[in-house]
C-alpha cells in the first residue's frame, strides 16, 4: 500500500456523495469547484476534523479527558493522515496589547536583538516588552494611549441639574448618581451650570470636603461627596467600550477621548527601554518601520555576536515581504487588520517553524491579493511544500491553481447537485477538462467595449489619511467603478474613509457586520421562519411557539441549537451534534406535526432552491428565497446557522437584503471572495442590476473579470504602504490596457491575451 498519499474513502459529510479522494503527500494540492460544491466539507469538515480527532486519540485517557472532543466526521476511512495545521481567515481578534509584532513573534526577536546589541544595554529582553510590567510605560500601562474626559461632552452648561445638565445615562435626573449632586445642598438645582460661581463649579467638577445624606430604606445615610470628574474617571475610564451596550457606548464615545500617551508618545515602552539604541534606532522606531524597510535595516546592522539573532529577525521579516505584508509595521494593532491580512500574518508564523511532515490547510489564501501579490503567495506555498509538508488549499484563483501539483475539482453543481469529484489530476489537465472550473479557466476576461456614461461625479479632494498622498479622485455616479491596486496601496482607506464623505448615505456591504449569534439561521435572519411557523401552526391547530427553535418545542438538551458547544478558554469552541435530538433541534412531540408531509426539521433542512418548490403559496417567503438564489446562495439550507457561513457568503446575504432598494450608493469589499470563477458572472449581473436601477456601485476588487467589466477604474499604487497612496490610473477598462505604469494593467494584458 502506498504511503505517499492520503486516501479518503466513503466521505459523506454534508453533501459529499460517498466519495473517494487521494491527496499526494509532500505536494501542493488545490481543491476547486463552484460555491457550495463541497470543498469545505471535504477539506475542513472531513480531512482537518479527522486529523484533529486522531491527534487527540493519541493522548493518554487522562489528557484526553481534558481535551476537546472532535466529532467523528461522516467518512469510512482516511489513511496516512498527517497532523493538520489550519490557517483560516478568521480575523485576529486580539486585544489592545496584540500587535503584528507580538502575534508573529517577530517582536520577541527584536527584543532579543535590542537586549544583546542595544547601546546602552539595559538587561533582559523583558525590559523591552510593553506587555511586561518591567518594560511597559507606567503611565499608560503599555497601551500607548491615555483616555481623557471631554467635560463639554459630559455636561451641558446651559442646563441646570434639574434640567439634566449631566449628559450620561447613569447620571439621569432623579437617579441615585444624580442625587449625590442634587441632594448635596451645595448647588441650586435650578441654576444653569454656566451661572455657577467659580467655587461651585470647582466643587461640582472636582469635589469638596462635604458629606451628603442620601435617603435609603433605613433612613438617610452619610456618603462622602465626590466631584463629577474623579467619579466618572474612576468608574468609566477603565471600561472596555467594546463590551458596552449601544446607548452607553454612544455616550462613552462622546465623552471619552483617547490620545497618544504623552510620556511614551504612544510607543508603550518605559523610558529605559527607549534609551537603548542600535545604529541610532530605538526598538519602538524599529517597530514603526514597514517590515520591508526594517528587514533591510537589520541586514545592515553591525551587532557583533548577536548576528544569529539579527539573521533570524531579518529572515522572518523577509517572509512578511514575501507574503505581500512588507507594508505593515510591527506596531500595528492586529484589530485593524483585514481578514486576508490576518490569514497572511498567521501564515508568517508557520513559515518560521521548522516542523516538517505536517499537513497545512489554507482557505482561499488569495483573498485581498492583487495578481501581483498572488505570485508571491504561490512561491510561499511552494516553499512550505519544499520543506517537506503536504499543502492543501481551497482556492479559486487561476494563478494559484496553475502552480498546483495536483487538483481536485468538486461539482458538478452546488449542494445536492454537487459533492462529487469531477476532475482529479494536474493543473494543465484541468484547463482542458469539461468542468465548470475548466471552462472558466479557458474563458478570458473581455474589457467592456461600451462603458456606461456617468450621471455625475463625486469629487474627493486632498485625501491624505494613512498612506494616501493628498490625492484627488473623481468617482463617477450611476455606474460601476472598480478600485484596484496591490494590497496596502490605499484602496480601503480611500473607499471607506472618503467616499461616504462625498456620497452621504453610502451603504457599505463588506464581509463583517451581520451580527451572528449561535441561534441566528438563514430562516430567522430573513424572517421566513415566522411564516413557516404560522403555516405549521395553522395546519396542525397548535401554537406557533412550538416551532421556534428557542421556544417551548425546543430540544431541552441543546436548547434548540441542534449542536452542543464546548467552550474552551483560549481556543475556538468545539461543536458536536446534539445526541438527544440528533441535530433536529426539536422534541419528538413537535416532530409529529407535519406540513405537506414534512416535519419542521425537514423544512429547515431544505436548501433555498428546494424550498422554492416547496412553498409556492407564500408570496413573502418566495420573494426572499428568489433573492437568496439570485445572489448565489441557493445551495444553503434554511436552518443553516449564520456562524457557519463564510465571509463571502455573509456578504452576499447582505446583498440579498439590499436588492430591490434603488438609487443608493453601494460599496463592496471584494464581493468575489469565496466565489468560483463561474459564479462571478452571476455576481456581475446583480451589480449591473443595481446600477441599472439607478445606483452607484463601487467595488474594491482584484478579480480581473470584474475589473474588465466595470465602467470605470481607479487604480491606486504603484506599490504598498508608503510606496503607494497615489492614483496611477483613472479611466475605462480599454484605456487601462494601454497604461504602462500600472501593475493592474500589466496583469490585465496577460489575462486577456
Ligand atoms: P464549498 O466549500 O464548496 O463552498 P461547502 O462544503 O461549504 O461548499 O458546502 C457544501 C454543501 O454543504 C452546501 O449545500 C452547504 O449548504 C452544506 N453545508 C455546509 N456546511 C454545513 C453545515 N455546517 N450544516 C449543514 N449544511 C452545511
Ligand atoms: P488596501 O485596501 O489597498 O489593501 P489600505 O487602505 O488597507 O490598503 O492600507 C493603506 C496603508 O494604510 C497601508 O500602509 C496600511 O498599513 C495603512 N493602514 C490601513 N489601515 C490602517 C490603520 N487602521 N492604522 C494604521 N495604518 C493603517
Ligand atoms: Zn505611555
Ligand atoms: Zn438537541
Amino acid at each position: 500500500m502506498a504511503h505517499d498519499r492520503i486516501r479518503i474513502s466513503g466521505a459523506r459529510e454534508h453533501n459529499l456523495a460517498d466519495i473517494a479522494v487521494e491527496i499526494p503527500k509532500d505536494r501542493l494540492t488545490v481543491v476547486t469547484g463552484v460555491s457550495g460544491s463541497g470543498k469545505s466539507s471535504l477539506v475542513f469538515d472531513t480531512v482537518a476534523a479527522e486529523s484533529q480527532r486522531q491527534l487527540n486519540e493519541t493522548f493518554t485517557t487522562f489528557a484526553r479527558n481534558r481535551l476537546p472532543r472532535y466529532g467523528q466526521p461522516d467518512v469510512d476511512t482516511i489513511e496516512n493522515l498527517a497532523p493538520a495545521i489550519i490557517v483560516d481567515q478568521r480575523r485576529l481578534r486580539g486585544d489592545a496589547r496584540s500587535t503584528v509584532g507580538t502575534i508573529t513573534d517577530i517582536y520577541s526577536l527584536m527584543r532579543l536583538l535590542w537586549s544583546r546589541a542595544g547601546r546602552p544595554r539595559i538587561g533582559s529582553s523583558n525590559l523591552f516588552s510593553f506587555n511586561d510590567p518591567q518594560g511597559m510605560c507606567p503611565r499608560c500601562a503599555g497601551l500607548g494611549a491615555v483616555r481623557t474626559v471631554d467635560v463639554d461632552g459630559l455636561v451641558d452648561r446651559s442646563r441646570s441639574l434639574n434640567e439634566g445638565a449631566i449628559r450620561f445615562p447613569t447620571f439621569h435626573v432623579g437617579g441615585w448618581m444624580w442625587r449625590t449632586y442634587a441632594d448635596s445642598g451645595l448647588f441650586d438645582n435650578d441654576k444653569p451650570l454656566a451661572d455657577y460661581t467659580p467655587a461651585e463649579w470647582e466643587a461640582f467638577l472636582h469635589g469638596a470636603a462635604a458629606t451628603v445624606h442620601l435617603p435609603s430604606r433605613g433612613g438617610p445615610v452619610p456618603t462622602a461627596y465626590e466631584g463629577l470628574l474623579p467619579r466618572f474617571e474612576r468608574i468609566w475610564l477603565p471600561k472596555d467600550p467594546e463590551t458596552l451596550k449601544p446607548k452607553a457606548r454612544e455616550a462613552f464615545d462622546r465623552v471619552v477621548t483617547e490620545t497618544a500617551c504623552p510620556d511614551c508618545e504612544g510607543t508603550r515602552l518605559s523610558a529605559a527601554a527607549l534609551s537603548s539604541r542600535i545604529d541610532g534606532r530605538t526598538i519602538a522606531e524599529g517597530a514603526a518601520m514597514e517590515a520591508g524597510e526594517l528587514a533591510a535595516a537589520v541586514r545592515g546592522m553591525d551587532v557583533g555576536d548577536a548576528a544569529p539573532v539579527a539573521e533570524a529577525l531579518a529572515t522572518q521579516l523577509e517572509h512578511m515581504v514575501g507574503i505581500g505584508l512588507g507594508y505593515l509595521t510591527l506596531d500595528r494593532p492586529t484589530s485593524t487588520l483585514s481578514g486576508g491580512e490576518s490569514q497572511r500574518v498567521k501564515t508568517v508564523r508557520h513559515l518560521g517553524s521548522s516542523l516538517t511532515g505536517m499537513l497545512y490547510i489554507l482557505d482561499e489564501p488569495s483573498v485581498g491579493l492583487h495578481p501581483h501579490d498572488v505570485s508571491r503567495l504561490t512561491r510561499l506555498l511552494c516553499r512550505l511544500r519544499d520543506k517537506g509538508n503536504t499543502v492543501l488549499v481551497v482556492e479559486h484563483d487561476p494563478d494559484v491553481i496553475a502552480v498546483a501539483d495536483h487538483v481536485v475539482d468538486m461539482g458538478p453543481g452546488a449542494g445536492e447537485a454537487g459533492g462529487r469529484v469531477v476532475y482529479e489530476g494536474d493543473a494543465a489537465g484541468l484547463a482542458a477538462a469539461p468542468t465548470a472550473t475548466g471552462r472558466a479557466l479557458r474563458d478570458r476576461p473581455v474589457p467592456k467595449a461600451a462603458p456606461r456614461t456617468p450621471a455625475g461625479w463625486a469629487r474627493i479632494r486632498g485625501a491624505d489619511r494613512h498612506n494616501l498622498r493628498a490625492v484627488d479622485v473623481d468617482i463617477p455616479t450611476g455606474v460601476l467603478t472598480a478600485v484596484t491596486g496591490v494590497a496596502g496601496s490605499g484602496k480601503s482607506t480611500l473607499v471607506h474613509g472618503y467616499l461616504p464623505l462625498v456620497c452621504p448615505g453610502t451603504t457599505v456591504i463588506d464581509q463583517r457586520g451581520i451580527r451572528v449569534s449561535r441561534r441566528s439561521s438563514l430562516a430567522t435572519y430573513t424572517g421566513i421562519l415566522d411564516v413557516i411557523r404560522r403555516l405549521f401552526a395553522r395546519e396542525n391547530g397548535v401554537s406557533t411557539s412550538l416551532f421556534t427553535p428557542n421556544g417551548e418545542g425546543a430540544c431541552p438538551a441543546c436548547e434548540g441549537l441542534g449542536v452542543v458547544y464546548t467552550d474552551l478558554a483560549f481556543m475556538d469552541p468545539i461543536v458536536s451534534t446534539c445526541e438527544v435530538c440528533g441535530g433536529t433541534r426539536f422534541t419528538d412531540d413537535v416532530l409529529r406535526y407535519r406540513l405537506d408531509g414534512r416535519t419542521v426539521a425537514d423544512v429547515l433542512d431544505l436548501s433555498v432552491r428546494r424550498a422554492l418548490d416547496a412553498f409556492p403559496r407564500s408570496g413573502a417567503v418566495n420573494s426572499v428565497l428568489v433573492r437568496l438564489d439570485e445572489v448565489g446562495l441557493g445551495y444553503l439550507a434554511l436552518g443553516q446557522t449564520l456562524n457557519t457561513l463564510s465571509g463571502g457568503e455573509r456578504q452576499r446575504l447582505k446583498l440579498a437584503d439590499e436588492l430591490g432598494g434603488d438609487g443608493g450608493v453601494y460599496v463592496f469589499d471584494e464581493p468575489t471572495t469565496g466565489l468560483h470563477m463561474s459564479d462571478v458572472a452571476d455576481l456581475l449581473a446583480l451589480l449591473d442590476r443595481l446600477v441599472d436601477g439607478g445606483s452607484t456601485v463601487v467595488v474594491v476588487e482584484h478579480d480581473l473579470d470584474v475589473v474588465s467589466r466595470a465602467d470605470w477604474i481607479v487604480d491606486l499604487g504603484p506599490g504598498p504602504g508608503r510606496h503607494g497612496g497615489g492614483v496611477v490610473f483613472q479611466g475605462t477598462p480599454a484605456d487601462l490596457l494601454a497604461e504602462p505604469a500600472s501593475e493592474t494593467a500589466r496583469h490585465m494584458r496577460r489575462a486577456v491575451r
